[in-house]
């Protein structure tokens, strides 16, 4: 079996647009800021076996403010600038009741699946309380990344850091203490 980081992607992978303390996804192309400016920490994740996954909400869509086709120009630009390994997103909004919304662990339920995971040795990197729920309810290890969101927090997480930097290394570092 294999192992995985699931990345969520605005606020994580790259910076979320914050209005009073509430963060925003992307509506422009212009607006990708990426949070890590050395992709070799994401090829040192990947040469110690981590897959590296993106589990993104994207309700934009199903509220006609973004196109599918947008969220998939945005993902493959992080996809190529990180070699990640898949970007998964839901598309829908709370009113589709659908299964893959974060805090519900569909996307994550269908990587494992994908990737033939061990979600047990997976760590999810998540700023808002859904993808931590989301990891937990999965049984993979989670770091929430706190930004002080005007929003409820999540009350159980593995790690809690101040950045996507400290996130991966606090990995790293658990992959050396292990081998
Ligand atoms: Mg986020
Ligand atoms: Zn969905």
């Amino acid at each position: 079996m294999n192992k995985a980081i699931f990345f969520d992607r605005d606020g994580v992978l790259i910076k979320a647009i914050v209005k009073n303390r509430k963060p925003l996804s992307i509506k422009n192309i212009e607006d990708i800021n990426f949070l890590i400016d050395d992709n070799e920490l994401f090829f040192k994740l990947k040469s110690i076996g981590y897959k590296l996954i993106i589990v993104t909400n994207q309700p934009d869509v199903a509220r006609n403010e973004i196109s599918r086709k947008f969220v998939e120009k945005v993902n493959s630009i992080i996809i190529k600038k990180y070699k990640i390994d898949y970007a998964y997103a839901c598309l829908h909004d709370d009113i589709s009741n659908c299964s893959c919304r974060k805090p519900k662990n569909g996307l994550l339920i269908k990587a494992q699946k994908d990737f033939n995971l061990n979600l047990e040795e997976c760590f999810l990197i998540g700023d808002r309380w859904k993808d931590i729920t989301a990891a937990k309810s999965s049984g993979c290890k989670s770091i929430f990344i706190d930004y002080n969101y005007n929003e409820k927090k999540p009350k159980e997480y593995t790690f809690k850091v101040n950045s996507t930097l400290e996130a991966i290394n606090i990995i790293l570092k658990y992959d050396e203490q292990k081998s």
